[in-house]
């Protein structure tokens, strides 16, 4: 198992904030932002880019999940605001080899990214 199929199947403590059929969303154990939260389908797709076409209702519902989850927590509007990252491989920084999709707000967000 994946270290967030661990999560998801409460073997290893998280603040779990979200779960739906295909995908659950925990608080990142270092966050980046005031809100940084993970969103991450529980088939473990390693990354995006080996999604497959089968795959496309689990990638709809995590944008999904970033919207409700934006708006659970009070950012889902224009003069507050999130950010969705997803880090595939080793440039982008990616560290645990399960998709997953940062959500990121509670502050001004630089651009570029670093
Ligand atoms: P990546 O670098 O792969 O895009 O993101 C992986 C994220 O997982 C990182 O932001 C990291 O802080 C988070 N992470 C790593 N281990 C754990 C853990 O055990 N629990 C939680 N909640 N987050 C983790």
């Amino acid at each position: 198992m994946t270290l967030f199929e661990k999560i998801i199947a409460r073997e290893i403590p998280a603040q779990i904030i979200y779960e739906d059929e295909h995908c659950a969303a925990f608080s990142d154990i270092n966050p980046q932002a005031p809100t940084h939260v993970l969103i991450v389908p529980k088939k473990p797709i390693p990354r995006v880019g080996e999604a497959e076409a089968g795959d496309q209702a689990i990638l709809g519902a995590l944008l999904l999940a970033a919207g409700r989850i934006a708006s659970q927590i009070g950012v889902n509007s224009t003069d507050k605001g999130f950010r969705l990252v997803i880090n595939h491989g080793r440039d982008a920084g990616e560290s645990v080899p399960h998709l997953h999709v940062h959500l990121l707000a509670g502050r001004q967000l630089e651009w570029p990214p670093g």
